[in-house]
């Protein structure tokens, strides 16, 4: 019986993992940059925490997540997402009794039970910040341009920023009244599960993906058009500062969001380079969600971005020169007699934090030469009777080819340069 990894997840295998950390190392030093830290929450919730803030009428909640009865009867649940995570860490440990605004990040995988198709996996992976504790629109323009600085960093500017506004509960409920009546009067014609959203998710069906829906509501009633007083003034200075902060956007009138929890600035950040799956991030305002989840009621706003849709745009673009990690030096054995003293003397170095590499499987010198250089290592000595005698090696720059001698004591030094 083979098995085989899970369908809709993949492994990074170890010729990928650098390029993986490489671009991690890059999101993480523009987080930095803006001054975000870190968290780090557990793989699994309690479900009912995902239900309360994602939305029970929501896919996501709906259909898409993995959940399971632990041996002790508790639903737990795969993370379909972070920022119920994180809100559900801040309020148990009491963050915001630090400092007013908390900025965190993370790097975490989720878990949604999707079809699996280019760019879309049941484990993916997300990265993504939470700035925790103000409704000023200054945090909006911040994490928006936070998100977009990412794909900067990596020379990628091919990218739409589309923002909107979903307004707050009380402009929503008006406008959600006046699109139901609009919706209901062409419910026969919409698909199947447009249809089934009138009642329950309204204003999903403004970015369903189905042909026909899109021509159907083109004239639709848009919630920026309904805005109360407070979110169109909010809707407003944000766009000021975008432009303030030299971040290119559209508004767009149609994107809603899949979830229940935003309120007020809602946006995407749209790549025409990957298919039908365009979106790279998502993001905005969710206000009301801290004290739905059982804290004080604290203003807040965040993003999301996919791993694999950004790693997929790098590699198209082959942005991702990243030289693979490899050894410093290669140590060959002469014959079996030299290789304890090899042993010996690649521990010596490793000790001293220098990467290197020998044969492990006994291979002759030649088969030795060959490994050295698929290793891609630095350089290579090989070390028999003449060399243990004398103390001296004769070694090779394998990018040069250029060879000289040294004696084994100043090899660390020298592979240090110190
Ligand atoms: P969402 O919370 O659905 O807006 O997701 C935020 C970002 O995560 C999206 O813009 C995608 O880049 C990424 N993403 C969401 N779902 C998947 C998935 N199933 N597979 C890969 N990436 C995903």
């Amino acid at each position: 019986m083979k098995f085989k990894s899970i369908k809709g997840t993949k492994d990074i295998l170890p010729d990928e993992s650098h390029l993986w950390q490489s671009v991690e190392q890059h999101i993480r030093s523009v987080m930095e940059t803006y001054n975000y830290k870190e968290i780090r929450t557990s793989v699994f919730e309690e479900t009912s925490l995902f239900a309360r803030s994602i939305g029970e009428l929501t896919d996501i909640v709906g259909k898409e997540m993995y959940s399971f009865i632990d041996r002790s009867g508790d639903s737990l649940t795969l993370k379909p997402e972070m920022t119920a995570a994180v809100i559900r860490s801040y309020i148990q440990h009491n963050l915001g009794k630090k400092q007013p605004l908390t900025k965190v990040y993370y790097l975490s995988p989720a878990f949604r039970q999707e079809r699996p198709q280019a760019g879309r996996l049941r484990q993916f992976h997300q990265f993504g910040a939470e700035a925790i504790g103000g409704s000023n629109p200054e945090i909006d323009a911040e994490i928006i341009s936070l998100s977009a600085a990412i794909y900067k960093k990596f020379g990628i500017t091919e990218f739409e920023v589309r923002i909107n506004s979903v307004g707050c509960q009380k402009c929503r409920e008006e406008y959600k009244f006046i699109l139901k009546s609009f919706l209901s009067a062409i419910a026969n014609k919409l698909s199947t599960e447009s249809q089934r959203k009138i009642d329950t998710n309204p204003m999903r069906v403004l970015d369903s993906k189905d042909e026909n829906d899109k021509q159907l509501t083109i004239g639709a009633p848009l919630i920026k058009d309904y805005l109360c007083d407070e979110c169109r003034i909010h809707f407003e200075k944000l766009q000021s500062l975008l432009q303030i902060a030299g971040v290119d956007y559209v508004v767009d009138g149609r994107i809603v969001r899949g979830l229940d929890y935003y309120t007020k600035t809602a946006y995407e950040i749209i790549s025409n380079e990957l298919g039908s799956q365009d979106a790279l991030t998502g993001g905005g305002r969710y206000d009301l969600l801290v004290s739905e989840l059982g804290g004080k009621p604290t203003p807040s706003v965040g993003f999301a971005a996919g791993m694999e849709r950004l790693i997929m745009i790098l590699k198209k673009r082959n942005k991702l020169n990243v030289t693979a990690p490899h050894p410093k030096l290669f140590i060959a054995a002469m014959d079996d007699k030299s290789r304890n003293r090899v042993f010996q003397e690649i521990f010596k170095l490793r000790n001293q934090g220098i990467s290197c590499e020998t044969d492990l499987l006994n291979r002759s010198l030649k088969a030795q030469m060959r490994e050295a250089d698929r290793q891609q290592a630095d350089y290579v000595i090989v070390i028999g009777e003449n060399e243990i005698n004398s103390n001296r090696v004769s070694m090779k720059a394998m990018r040069t080819g250029i060879q000289q001698e040294i004696s084994l004591d100043e090899l660390p030094n020298y592979l240090t340069g110190n």
